[in-house]
């Protein structure tokens, strides 16, 4: 059986967690914490970087630093993920959703604008596929109308859009560590703040409300309740074991981006003959092959091809109700304008098994058997 996802273990996990048990410093904010933290900070060249219990815990402290209310809306694609609604859903705002654009998946940039009204506080993309979004475009658009932007960039980790890393564009970026993503520690995530006038804010929100990042610094001599506020820091044994990941990064992202393009190279022949569509890189954007998919003709024949697939032990996935059309998104949410694309492209996307250490004779066995329901 060919998985769709194994979460990656790349050696060096269990000597951190020793590590940390010997420190005997098992809360958040120690040795391990401050390490992947200042990996992140020196990888992406963010002003500050907070390590988090998840993505959707580091998308809420960006709604908490936005001081969301209830009555705001955000702009956001329907095709995501739930936490990048849920994160301001839960502080009363509503959720506008726009359509995607056909070619990436991701937001259409072009149609953000007529969804913008006096209640609007900022434009939440979604780097789908660790492919960016349309940023120049985006990032202007908040300048215009001065709404603020907060990178859903979950899939986002070692991509870029013109050079820059995803995370680092908008005023707050939020990476997952989840098992499902390229760089794991189980759940967490992370937060990248761009503007340093954040970062005191952020660490208050973190912490409980409380200063005890300053407390730890030494800067106060005791601390107290500040703000209102949460828990969002992880335990110093994820963090470590996150560390053993960060540290062979590379490593993970050249082997996935093997496997990504041997797939690539492989399907090429189905998409010229108009059978299958591939994914779409701009040239803009250097992705980290999060993600390998595949889009059939329409939603009964990528039936066939999962039922098909599975036959042959080969485990395919697709994901993504569209936000608008879930219970919760019908209550919290509208679309503006028509959805031309979300529906119909979500229903033909198919994800391909992919993870470190696929290996190029997996790829070539899943290629093999989506050639042959094709011909
Ligand atoms: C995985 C993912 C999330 C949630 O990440 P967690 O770390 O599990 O909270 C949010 N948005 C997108 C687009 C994702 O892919």
């Amino acid at each position: 059986m060919i998985s769709f996802n194994v979460p990656p273990v790349v050696g060096g996990e269990k000597e951190n967690i020793a590590d940390v048990l010997q420190l005997r410093k098992i809360s958040g904010d120690g040795k391990y914490t401050k390490l992947c933290s200042e990996w992140i900070e020196k990888k992406t060249g963010t002003a500050r970087t907070l390590l988090t219990t998840s993505c959707t815990h580091a998308t809420e402290m960006a709604a908490l630093l936005l001081d969301i209310q209830p009555g705001d809306e955000i702009i956001l694609p329907s095709y995501t993920f739930v936490s990048t609604a849920n994160a301001f859903v839960l502080r009363g705002a509503t959720a506008v959703f726009v359509d995607i654009r056909p070619d990436t998946m991701n937001m259409d940039e072009t149609l953000i604008e007529e969804a913008i009204t006096p209640k609007t506080k900022a434009i939440v993309p979604v780097h789908y596929a660790g492919v960016s979004c349309e940023m120049d475009t985006i990032m202007n658009i908040a300048d215009k109308y001065n709404l603020k932007v907060v990178e859903d960039a979950a899939q986002g980790i070692m991509s870029t859009y013109k050079g820059r890393p995803l995370g680092t564009i908008g005023d707050f970026g939020c990476y997952s560590f989840h098992e499902t993503k390229n760089i794991s520690m189980g759940e967490g995530g992370a937060l990248l703040i761009k503007n340093t006038a954040d970062i005191g804010q952020a660490e208050i929100i973190r912490e409980k409300g409380t200063n005890r990042s300053r407390f730890f610094r030494g800067e106060i001599d005791k601390y107290t309740w500040v703000a209102p506020g949460s828990s969002y820091l992880p335990s110093e044994l994820n963090a470590a074991f996150l560390y053993a990941q960060l540290c062979k990064a590379q490593e993970i992202y050249d082997d996935r981006m093997k496997s990504w393009n041997l797939y690539y190279e492989l399907l090429k022949p189905l998409q010229q003959d108009g059978k299958i569509e591939l994914p779409f890189i701009p040239q803009e954007c250097v992705h980290n092959a999060h993600m390998f998919y595949i889009k059939t003709k329409d939603i009964a024949q990528r039936t066939a091809l999962i039922t098909y697939l599975k036959k042959h032990e080969i485990s395919t996935v697709f994901h993504y109700v569209p936000l608008h059309t879930a219970p919760a998104g019908e209550k919290c949410g509208r679309f503006s304008g028509e959805d031309k694309y979300t529906t119909k492209e979500s229903e033909r996307l198919l994800r391909l098994p992919m993870y470190y250490g696929l290996g190029d004779s997996n790829v070539e066995k899943v290629a093999e058997c989506i050639k042959a329901f094709y011909c």
